[in-house]
């Protein structure tokens, strides 16, 4: 028989156990509240489907085909009066409070009608897992007041993401490679704040948006030990909007440029800079790679979600056309090689959402979900009355112990191996997801011949809605050397990736 210490050293062998069953390790800690609130979200997502979503899709692509410049703001006045902006708002905070995870399925259902409208609503909270990333309280605090009196006077006060420029998308997402981008958003340091010059290209509902969540540097020579983020409102002077871009899917959803003239931008809104970094455990540089890693983590599985809902689309699509197509005397549905490409097409989606399950696992015991599935914590936040909670947590929030606190469970208590685990479980849910989502797509227009290029059935639509989903969030080939540096291959001493 083995011994417990032997049982250990064995799992601890690469590849580690841990990486592997983090479903199998989650599951005795999950508060069994999270499956009643994923089946509420679900069941919310597909009523909104039926309403809202369905009856608009090829309504919005085509207005889009015919005035790229049109601003959805219908849709998303909608999705504030159904209250979506704030589903995944703290309660505290006088959001709803689901827990993080059942955000990818509500938005798989979402996709699985229309990826356009799923991003306007899911890069919300791109942004808003970016300012969480930062454990910076009082921002939080602020900016999420913001997003919930939005709701109750009907005015959507969006979140976006501002990482890509010009110069650099790769480049700006790995430490590796951004001493040698061509990384330009610039934030110089000034009394009582920051003056940032430059511009960031394809940001996600920017022109929507009220706050911006922007990425910027210090130093241009040394960016990677040098991030200085901030929470940027779009009212702010020195900040504008450029161009929005004329891309062929998704196109509901705008990926607007960002302007940044001499913009100045006080103390009060520097979410993170190289002062506060320095107070930290590790380099300020591994620091940088641990906090966009943190976002990624989580939001690549959302991407995976996104990709596993197009191939869900373009699936039921398939379906339906063989189920009401006859071909050679029977029906599509009946022939065998066509069930056997169905079947391949089921076979992708219920892999991909596997793999995005797995890393919501890994996000919740070691990543960004990991205090609020605790379960104490969660009990807690989600069923102690409003008024206790009011007295609580904004003195807390606003108090310099509240960042103290968070900084060190979240950054400095996180180990390489949960920060590499949770890195590459997130790259392959965006792997796989959004792989489905093309491949099933391109199936479901194999299936159905000419019928399947007709704007009615949607089909093409998903094909060119999933292109768009394996670029962002680092393209897929990004990923898969993310994947390989963090799980495949780091046991290996003589593997270095990012490196040519
Ligand atoms: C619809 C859409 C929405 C977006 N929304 C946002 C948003 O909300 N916020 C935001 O900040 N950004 C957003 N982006 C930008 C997105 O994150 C970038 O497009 C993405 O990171 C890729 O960067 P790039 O397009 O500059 O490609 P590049 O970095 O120029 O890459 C070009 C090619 O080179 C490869 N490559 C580059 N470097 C390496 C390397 N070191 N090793 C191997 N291969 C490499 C890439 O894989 C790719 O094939 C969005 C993009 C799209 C298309």
């Amino acid at each position: 028989m083995l011994r417990t210490s032997d049982v250990k050293a064995y799992c601890e062998r690469e590849p580690q156990f841990d990486d592997m069953i983090c479903s199998l390790r989650a599951i005795s800690k999950q508060p069994k509240g999270m499956l009643k609130e994923t089946r509420e979200v679900v069941a919310l997502a597909r009523k909104f489907n039926d309403r809202v979503v369905r009856p608009y899709t090829a309504e919005l692509d085509r207005k889009m085909q015919e005035d790229p410049d049109y601003l959805p703001r219908d849709f998303v006045e909608e999705a504030n009066r159904w209250g979506l902006y704030t589903l995944w708002i703290p309660r505290i905070f006088g959001g709803k409070g689901y827990s993080l995870p059942s955000i990818c399925h509500f938005l798989e259902e979402i996709t699985s009608v229309c990826a356009a409208m799923a991003n306007l609503i899911g890069v919300h909270y791109l942004g808003v897992a970016t300012l969480i990333a930062t454990w910076n309280t009082n921002i939080i605090q602020r900016v999420f007041n913001d997003v919930v009196e939005g709701e109750k006077n009907g005015k959507p006060c969006l979140v976006s993401l501002a990482l890509t420029e010009p110069g650099a998308g790769t480049d700006i997402e790995e430490t590796d490679l951004m001493d040698r981008g061509n990384i330009t958003c610039h934030a110089r340091k000034v009394d009582g704040g920051y003056r940032v010059n430059g511009s960031k290209v394809f940001i996600s509902n920017g022109h929507l948006s009220t706050w911006h969540m922007l990425f910027s540097f210090a130093d241009l020579g040394k960016p990677s030990s040098n991030l200085v983020m901030l929470a940027i409102k779009t009212e702010t002077e020195g900040f504008s909007f450029g161009r929005k871009e004329h891309k062929m899917g998704q196109k509901g959803c705008p990926a607007s440029e960002l302007r940044f003239d001499d913009c100045f931008i006080p103390d009060s809104v520097v979410c993170f800079d190289p002062a506060q970094a320095s107070k930290l455990a590790r380099t300020r540089t591994d620091t940088t790679m641990q906090l966009i890693d943190y976002v990624f983590s989580a939001s690549r599985a959302g991407v995976g979600a996104f990709g596993t809902g197009v191939a869900r689309g373009a699936y039921e699509a398939a379906l339906k056309f063989a189920s009401e197509t006859e071909v050679c005397g029977k029906q599509l549905i009946n022939h065998e090689w066509a069930q056997c490409m169905l079947a391949e097409m089921n076979k992708n989606i219920i892999g991909a959402r596997n793999t995005y399950v797995e890393s919501n696992y890994a996000n919740g015991l070691d990543g960004m979900y990991k205090t609020l599935q605790v379960k104490p914590i969660y009990y807690l936040v989600r069923y102690a009355p409003a008024v206790v909670l009011k007295k609580l947590v904004p003195p807390f929030m606003e108090s310099r112990l509240g960042t103290w606190l968070m900084r060190k469970i979240h950054c400095d208590w996180q180990t390489d191996a949960e920060i590499e685990r949770t890195s590459g479980l997130g790259s392959l849910a965006k792997i796989t997801g959004t792989d489905a989502g093309v491949k099933n797509a391109q199936m479901a227009l194999d299936l159905m011949g000419q019928a399947g290029l007709r704007q009615e059935w949607i089909a093409e639509k998903h094909l060119r809605d999933a292109k768009l989903m394996q670029i962002y969030e680092g393209t897929n080939q990004l990923n898969r050397l993310n994947l390989f540096k963090c799980l495949g291959g780091r046991h290996l001493p003589q593997m270095s990736v990012f490196t040519d």
